[in-house]
């Protein structure tokens, strides 16, 4: 048996939206974010054990120029509700200042994670310039976050930017975009 190569259409995409501000009844709007994405047909229900929601007929239609949809036993969208943490792991980078560009030292990010996961928001200064945020809003391609709703398509190709905008919109508030390439 040969090794198996796997092209950029075969690689497992997590993408994740999920609200990091806290003012808002996160199961109401959990359903309506469902309502919105079944409506467009980007989903549909699934009564299998994995995930609840399968990809609809419209789905392959919402997706970023030049990608394919790719069929998978567990292609899926799950949307929770309940408040969460995400992480890019593997993927992972340390946010940039926005106003120097240098970066946290890794400690400074695990501890800014693990109040997160704790408690609220916590904000972080900039080692360089003392520019100071909360966490969330570091300019970072690769955050993790904490926060509720959240929508998770799982083994999806890149989503269409519109789509992605969309659905951050109907989320509401500030909203990180977390990607898990495995
Ligand atoms: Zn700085």
């Amino acid at each position: 048996m040969g090794v198996r190569h796997y092209g950029h259409g075969m690689m497992v995409h997590r993408q994740i939206v999920v609200r990091i501000d806290t003012d808002v009844d996160a199961a109401a709007r959990a359903r309506q974010v469902t309502e919105g994405l079944l409506e467009l047909r980007v989903i549909v229900d699934r009564p299998g054990p994995e995930l609840p929601y399968g990809p609809g007929p419209a789905a392959a239609d919402h997706l970023e120029p030049g990608e394919q949809w790719v069929d998978h036993e567990d292609n899926g969208v799950d949307i929770v509700a309940e408040r969460s943490a995400y992480h890019a792991f593997t993927n992972w980078a340390r946010p940039n200042c926005d106003r120097c560009g240098s970066q946290p030292d890794r400690e400074t990010m695990q501890s800014a994670f693990e109040a997160w996961l704790g408690g609220p928001e916590p904000t972080v200064a900039c080692r360089e310039c003392d520019w100071t945020a909360r966490a969330g809003d570091w300019p970072a391609p690769w955050p993790f976050a904490v926060g509720a709703p959240a929508v998770l398509f799982q083994n999806w190709p890149a989503l269409d930017p519109q789509l992605l905008n969309d659905v951050r919109a109907a989320i509401g508030g500030r909203t990180r975009i977390i990607r898990v390439v495995i």
